[in-house]
C-alpha cells in the first residue's frame, strides 16, 4: 500500500488540537507538508507546528475563522502563493453547541451550521478553482455518526454532519472528472476536549452504544485521512467512511 505524502500539500482547518492535530501530524509522517489553520488555540497550534517540523516537514500557521468566507479565500490564496498549490484539503473543524430542539435557540442552531457546514462550504468552493486547474486533489470532510444516525440534543450538529455529508457527494459528482476525490469521514465517539465535556452518565450510555465497548483514538481518524489522501485511495470518491467501533452498522 502506497500511502507516501512526500511533496503534496495539505491544509487541515482546526489543526491546532484534538484531531484536527492528529490528522496535520500523520499526514506530516506520510510526508506532507501542512498549513495549519486555527481559530482560537494559538498556543496550541504552535505546538503543532513545531511537532510537524519534527518530522521534517514544512508548516505554515494560518488563524482564520472558517466561517467566514473572505478569510477563508485570503487562506487559500496566501498559502497556495506560499507552497505553489494545496493537494490535500481536510475540513475538520467543527464545534458543538447541544441542546434539545424544543430549547435549541437559533443562534445555537446558526453557529455550528456557520462553522460545521458553511466553513467545509467555504474551503471546498475556494480551493476548488486552483484544484480543478492544477487536474488533482483530494477533499476529505470530517462528519460525524451523529449525521448519520442522529442524536437527541444534538440537532444542530447532526444537522451540519448530515449536511456535509450531501455536500461531499455532490461536489465528488461535480468534480470526479478533474481528477478530484471529495470523501467523508464520519467518526464515532473520539476521546478529545469535544466529548470530555459530556457527563459520566452520558459517556456511559454511548459506550453501550458502541459494539466495539471503548471510545475511537484521534489515531483512527487521522490514519483514515492519510488513506483517503493517498494514490492507494485513487478510485474512491463521494463516500462517507465509518470509523466507529461499529455503531452505524
Ligand atoms: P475539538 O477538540 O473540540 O476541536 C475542535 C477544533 O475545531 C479545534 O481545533 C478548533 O480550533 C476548531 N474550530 C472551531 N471553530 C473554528 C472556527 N470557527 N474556525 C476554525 N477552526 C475552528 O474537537 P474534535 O473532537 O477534535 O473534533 C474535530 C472534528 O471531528 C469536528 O468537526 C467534530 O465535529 C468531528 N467529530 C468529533 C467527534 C468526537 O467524538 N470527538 C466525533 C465525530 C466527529 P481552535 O481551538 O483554534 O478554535
Amino acid at each position: 500500500m502506497n500511502l507516501v505524502l512526500e511533496e503534496k500539500v495539505a491544509l487541515v482547518t482546526g489543526a491546532g488540537r484534538g484531531i484536527g492535530r492528529q490528522i496535520a501530524l500523520t499526514l506530516a509522517e506520510c510526508g506532507a507538508d501542512v498549513i495549519l489553520n486555527y481559530h482560537g488555540s494559538k498556543e496550541a497550534a504552535k505546538e503543532t507546528e513545531k511537532a510537524v517540523k519534527e518530522f521534517g516537514r514544512r508548516a505554515f500557521l494560518y488563524p482564520c475563522d472558517v466561517s467566514d468566507s473572505d478569510a477563508v479565500k485570503k487562506m487559500i490564496e496566501e498559502s497556495t502563493k506560499e507552497f505553489g498549490k494545496i493537494d490535500i484539503l481536510v475540513n475538520n473543524a467543527g464545534i458543538t453547541r447541544d441542546n434539545l430542539l424544543m430549547r435549541m435557540s437559533e443562534e445555537e442552531f446558526d453557529a455550528v451550521m456557520d462553522i460545521n457546514l458553511k466553513g467545509t462550504f467555504h474551503c471546498i468552493r475556494h480551493i476548488a478553482r486552483q484544484m480543478i486547474r492544477q487536474k488533482s486533489g483530494r477533499i476529505i470532510s470530517i462528519s460525524s455518526v451523529s449525521g448519520v444516525l442522529g442524536n437527541a440534543g444534538q440537532a444542530n450538529y447532526c444537522a451540519s454532519k448530515a449536511g456535509i455529508i450531501g455536500l461531499t457527494k455532490s461536489a465528488a459528482r461535480e468534480f470526479a472528472s478533474r481528477g478530484i476525490t471529495v470523501n467523508a469521514v464520519a467518526p464515532g465517539f473520539i476521546d478529545t476536549e469535544m466529548t470530555a465535556v459530556l457527563s459520566k452518565e452520558v459517556q456511559e450510555d454511548i459506550l453501550n452504544r458502541i459494539p466495539m465497548k471503548q471510545f475511537g483514538r484521534v489515531e483512527d481518524i487521522a490514519q483514515m485521512v492519510a488513506f483517503l489522501a493517498s494514490d492507494a485511495a485513487r478510485y474512491i470518491t463521494g463516500q462517507v467512511i465509518s470509523v466507529d467501533g461499529g455503531m452505524a452498522m
